[in-house]
């Protein structure tokens, strides 16, 4: 009898995990954001052309890397951030499954300029199709730059699926705002094509929101707060009267990352209920700080939808915490500036 299982070659398995992990340039996007959140940077710099097709470039000022693992950051489940399965649960960093980088560089060119803090120099690593083509010493600041060329350069179906520019474009500026909306403490900025979108600098979230939504946004917003045993809510809504045909600004952000939760949209609508008309939409920027040990994040690769141990309970603070602050907000319009 003959044996006929094989392994796959590394680069074969990161090509296919790359299917998962990233579907088009707003998934690199999000990576490259989350892994400069996470080394600590205080500046985040998006550089895109061609709604990120041809380039995605991230420069952040965190604590870079050794020429040893910025060598490792592109295997695959090459980590910093869990020793252990257990560590999960008290993540304080986006990532953890060390996928990421791997599955980029199987399918695209990337470079990489690194140097730790307090280093001299640094480290240069050029990828194609996910091997190493050449590693040096090299002068560059303190900090990551990560460049993303030709993404699904060597998967044609992939590179032909995706949509037109104005899409794409719009699904890297979602993840960037999110990204920015999470983390208002930390100075972001986005071109595209050479022209300046976003110029965000680091300040408290209702200037975040106001810097990514315009200076009418201010008088929009009505403040929601309620802190509890099981939840530190913070945040705001639009007041009734903004509620729009389209759904617009709706964002949930769990221990400062931005899910997609049905469940507590419908919490927020309830709140809402005979204030709006029907089909419309509130809009609202909402952070719940919960104990990381009764959410699990890791149920999807893109991370957007998590579990919470008690659904319920967050449903009936979120209602009842937004319909106090709406009905404060009826008596007295008055906004709070320091926020
Ligand atoms: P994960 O974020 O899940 O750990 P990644 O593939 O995104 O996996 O990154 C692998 C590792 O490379 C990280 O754990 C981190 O140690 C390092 N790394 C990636 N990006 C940066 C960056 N911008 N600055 C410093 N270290 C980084
Ligand atoms: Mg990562």
């Amino acid at each position: 009898m003959a044996d006929i299982i094989q392994l796959l070659p590394d680069h074969v398995a990161n090509q296919i995990a790359a299917g998962e992990v990233v579907q088009r340039p707003a998934s690199v996007v999000k990576e490259l954001i989350e892994n400069a959140v996470d080394a600590g940077a205080t500046e985040i710099k998006l550089i895109a052309k061609d709604s990120g097709k041809t380039l995605i470039q991230v420069v952040d000022n965190g604590g870079g890397m050794s020429p040893t693992d910025a060598r490792l950051s592109f295997e695959r489940h090459a980590t910093s951030k869990i020793r252990a399965a257990e560590d999960l649960f008290r993540l304080g960093t986006k990532g953890f499954r060390g996928e990421a980088l791997a599955s980029i560089a199987a399918i695209a060119h990337v470079e990489m300029n690194t140097r730790q803090q307090g280093e001299e120099v640094g480290t240069r690593i050029r990828m194609e199709g996910g091997k190493i083509v050449d590693q040096e010493v090299t002068v560059t600041p303190e900090g990551t730059s990560i460049a993303v060329k030709n993404l699904f350069f060597n998967i044609p179906a992939r590179r032909n699926f995706l949509k037109s520019n104005q899409v794409e474009l719009r699904h890297v500026i979602d993840e960037f705002q999110r990204v920015a909306l999470a983390h208002p403490d930390i100075q972001f900025e986005m071109y595209h094509n050479g022209n300046d979108l976003f110029s965000l600098p680091a300040s408290n979230y209702r200037q975040r929101v106001v810097n990514i939504f315009g200076s009418k946004t201010n008088e929009k917003l009505v403040p929601v707060e309620e802190n509890t045993e099981v939840l530190k809510l913070s945040g705001f809504v639009y007041k009734p009267q903004h509620a729009r045909k389209s759904r617009g600004e709706q964002f949930f952000f769990v221990n400062n990352r931005f899910i997609k939760s049905p469940y507590l949209h419908h919490a927020v609508l309830s709140a809402f209920e005979g204030l709006i008309k029907e089909q419309t939409h509130p809009g609202y920027f909402l952070y719940l700080d919960v104990d990381p040990t009764t959410v699990d994040i890791n149920i999807h690769p893109t991370k957007t939808e998590i579990k919470f141990d008690d659904e319920h309970t967050l449903y009936a603070i979120l209602r009842s915490a937004i319909k106090h602050s709406l009905g404060q907000f009826n008596i007295a319009p008055v906004l709070d500036f320091d926020k």
